[in-house]
């Protein structure tokens, strides 16, 4: 099924005052983990990351930037992925310490999640949230009613073994004045939501695990949207960071290594600069 994945899904209930949307994760989760060797715990939390950005992607109206990172004082020092619009992602985790126990809470500690969004035309705006012994999908269930005032519930999977990972969100839609009517056919579809198995989530097509899940309702789903893994760095950005350390700086360093060797943190791609290819920027005429 591995065929129908690395897809972010869109859908409206029809006749309900609800919307919602499904990712299913399997080469771009592979690809952000393989040059690392992160413990099974932290594997698994950076995929429901990877998920819960996805999710958190495309409840944006705007072409932009997205972050949301995970920062603590456990023995994970911080976790985070990058994505855009275009549901290009790339992420890392930064352990430091001994990983024993694979809640939040022993993963990162004390915790806060940032997500910074950064519009291509706007202001770039940032919410912090505090991650306190709850889930992930919990904390960004506070992060949706506290930054956009709706009501959201968000079901998170991860599977070191198979290496896929995967979630669902579920928003109201404030379309009309009756508040009631609107929470009730959200916690209608959540309830059936609620018996969504990860299972499902990593063997069913989309539309096959919709029909499981809300064959009783009209459900209009939207274009699929591809999610893939996108590094993004290159060797012209490196260029351009060794181009800061100044034209002395890049000498005494050829003197004493030979080469300036820069490692990818994200894709763990090695670039390497010897005085050659650093010509350009040690004489720029
Ligand atoms: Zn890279």
């Amino acid at each position: 099924m591995a065929n129908n994945f690395d897809v972010l899904n869109r859908y409206l209930f029809e006749d309900l005052h609800a919307r919602g949307e499904l990712v299913q994760l399997d080469q771009s989760f592979k690809q952000i983990i393989q040059n690392h060797q992160y413990p099974d715990a932290v594997t698994s939390l950076l995929g429901e990351l990877l998920a819960a950005t996805c999710l958190l992607t495309a409840t944006l109206k705007f072409e932009g930037e997205i972050s949301v990172q995970l920062q603590g004082d456990g023995p994970v020092q911080y976790m985070v992925i990058n994505g855009n619009h275009l549901q290009q992602m790339r992420g890392i985790a930064n352990v430091t310490g001994n990983v024993s126990g694979n809640s939040l809470t022993e993963l990162l500690g004390k915790a806060n999640m940032v997500i910074t969004i950064s519009p291509k035309n706007g202001e770039r705006y940032q919410g912090v949230v505090a991650l306190e012994g709850e889930t992930l999908a919990q904390c960004l269930e506070h992060y949706f009613m506290s930054s956009e005032q709706l009501d959201t519930k968000i079901w998170l999977f991860s599977d070191t073994k198979k290496m896929q990972s995967g979630g669902s969100l579920l928003q109201v839609v404030p379309d009309s004045d009756d508040k009631e009517q609107q929470l009730a056919d959200f916690d209608h579809i959540a309830q059936l939501t609620n018996t969504i198995k990860a299972d499902e989530v990593f063997e069913l097509a989309a539309n096959e695990l919709l029909y499981r899940l809300y064959h009783e309702q009209r459900v209009m789903m939207f274009d699929p949207q591809p999610v893939s893994f996108v590094c993004g760095c290159s060797e012209d950005k490196c260029l351009t960071a060794i181009a800061n350390i100044g034209r002395e700086g890049i000498e005494q360093h050829l003197a004493e290594q030979g080469e300036i060797a820069i490692t990818c943190d994200f894709c763990k791609t090695q670039y390497i600069f010897d005085n050659n290819k650093l010509q350009p920027l040690l004489n720029p005429n």
